[in-house]
């Protein structure tokens, strides 16, 4: 670290401090060379894969647009803002699992169906149909809606740990 006075680069840490419930650390630093005091702060940041869209190009992990997908499929449903809170959390652990440097915006998409099926069924429905016309695979969303009402059918919903495998 550079003293901010003099850019010596021979700076001492004088005191460390934990804040912000151990996710930020605040040093105190004195400069060797003209005994000015300054302050750093270290933050945590956890760092997304970019997301690779259909057509081959990246863009950077939003959690704004997975956010505003997730609740515009729960629009007027009893969804909480707290479960949907809690599927954003899971969403993007599941993510990091694939990956730290590259995710498809494919499987972000079915990630969200699976946590949406388990959330409310006319949540995941909603969903489900804008990402299958994405896809252009109607026969498949189909399918899969048949699957569902028999998932439905014979299994009570409740939390699951979704097990993601490429
Ligand atoms: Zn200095």
């Amino acid at each position: 670290m550079f003293c901010p006075f003099c850019q010596t680069e021979d700076t001492k840490v004088l005191d460390s401090r934990l804040l912000a419930e151990g996710n930020e650390v605040r040093r105190r630093r004195k400069c060797e060379a003209c005994q000015k005091r300054f302050t750093t702060y270290e933050k945590v940041e956890v760092s997304m894969p970019l997301v690779v869209k259909r057509d081959g190009r990246t863009e950077d992990y939003r959690a704004d647009k997975l956010r505003a997908g997730i609740d515009v499929a729960c629009k007027k449903l009893a969804v909480k803002t707290e479960q949907i809170d809690r599927v954003v959390g899971n969403i993007e652990k599941a993510i990091m699992d694939i990956s730290d440097k590259e995710v498809t915006s494919s499987d972000i998409g079915k990630l969200v169906m699976m946590y949406l099926r388990h959330l409310d069924p006319v949540a995941y429905v909603r969903f489900a149909a804008v990402y299958y016309r994405e896809f252009k695979d109607v026969d498949q969303f189909l399918n899969r809606l048949k699957e569902e009402e028999k998932h439905f059918k014979s299994q009570p919903t409740k939390d699951v740990t979704v097990e993601y495998q490429t």
